[in-house]
């Protein structure tokens, strides 16, 4: 283009107006063809002249920093006339993230802004994945080590206990042993929690099922269950074994969050999405710091709790394509809401 340029200019003076007409139509669609290209690049590219002022901006600028380009740019401030590389996190016209290039361009400074929210979103999460692995892979290692030597331990307290008798101290050790071996066996079932087993399924029988195991807890605690299945329900793919898993873990929790005497309800429904399934308890519920991290791993308020229940629960409720939420109030009661997806629109979203 340089080279072009230079040849017209040289020969100026020696052209017609027929060819200078000629030269300037080549120049237009040149010209038309480099703003088509700027209108359609998704990089931002803006002109600034020697103060910093913008001179041109193309849409995908106005898109990523806003219509106020100039104010976003001079916010940056930028190194005129210079070439540099930085990354900025924007907060208008919405949260992201953008590598901003300068590149001198004669007494003008050219800037290429590139939105890069989603690769930083990406990297973030590939990082947690990863490390969560690495930390998941050692801690089951530790907990299968830490085994043997409780192994070792507790049949010690019995040699001891049959040489002493029964003695308080070796009571309380064996005890707290078995605590132990409860914690590392329900942390290494929390680890290993396999793939589930999908087949064409209701949640009713899981259900059904569980509340049938936990009759005698209820009628002991004198619990009321008020149990809510509609007539027809449409099909899931579910791992009855693991679902039957999800609502032991749910019910146990809503029995240890209230007192006696209490109402437990429960309720299947559906929309044109999902399969719904609802446990509400009326316990002691929780404030919303305790909301905000439940799930997590060894968040207990229990003595004898472990802190492992839910985030097993959310794993198999993931594995299934489904969701777990939670809503509380402190005083009132928790409900925990699982949308597991209709089967049918499964096929359908594949199509
Ligand atoms: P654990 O039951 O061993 O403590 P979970 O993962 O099952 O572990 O539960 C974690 C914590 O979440 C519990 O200790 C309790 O504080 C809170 N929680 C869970 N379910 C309920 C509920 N239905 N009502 C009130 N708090 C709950
Ligand atoms: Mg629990």
């Amino acid at each position: 283009m340089k080279a072009f340029f230079k040849g017209v200019r040289k020969h100026i003076g020696k052209l017609d107006a027929e060819q200078l007409r000629e030269q300037y139509e080549l120049v237009s669609d040149e010209f038309a063809q480099t703003e088509m290209l700027l209108h359609a690049l998704n990089e931002g590219i803006v002109r600034l002249d020697a103060k910093g002022n913008v001179l041109q901006a193309n849409p995908a600028a106005r898109k990523i920093l806003g219509d106020d380009t100039d104010a976003a740019l001079k916010s940056m401030h930028l190194p005129l006339g210079r070439a540099s590389k930085s990354i900025f996190e924007l907060d208008y016209p919405e949260k992201r993230t953008v590598d901003v290039q300068t590149l001198p361009l004669g007494a003008e400074t050219l800037v290429i802004v590139r939105d890069t929210t989603a690769e930083h979103l990406r990297t973030e999460e590939e990082l947690r994945a990863g490390a969560n692995r690495a930390v998941r892979d050692l801690a089951a290692g530790v907990a299968h080590e830490i085994g043997n030597p409780l192994n070792a331990i507790s049949l010690n307290l019995q040699l001891l206990e049959r040489d002493v008798g029964e003695n308080e101290s070796i009571t309380i050790c064996m005890n707290q042993v078995k605590r132990l071996d409860g914690i590392i066996r329900g942390f290494l079932n929390a680890l290993r929690s396999p793939a589930p087993k999908l087949a064409p399924g209701s949640p009713a029988d899981p259900l059904r099922n569980c509340l049938s195991t936990m009759q005698r807890q209820f009628e002991e605690r004198r619990i009321q269950v008020n149990l809510d299945i509609p007539a027809a329900l449409p099909s899931v793919a579910i791992d009855k074994e693991q679902m039957e898993q999800v609502f032991f873990n749910l019910i146990k929790n809503a029995l240890e969050a209230m007192g006696d005497g209490s109402t437990l309800s429960v309720a299947l429904g559906y929309d044109d999405r999902d399969v719904t399934i609802a446990f509400a308890d009326s316990g002691v519920g929780m404030d919303a710091e305790h909301l905000s991290h439940l799930f997590e791993p060894y968040r207990t308020s229990k003595e004898n709790g472990t802190g492992l229940g839910l985030m097993v629960t959310k794993r198999i409720i993931e594995a299934h394509s489904g969701t777990i939420t939670a809503e509380s109030e402190v005083g009132r009661g928790t409900t925990f809401t699982i949308r597991l997806p209709r089967l049918e629109k499964r096929v359908r979203e594949l199509n």
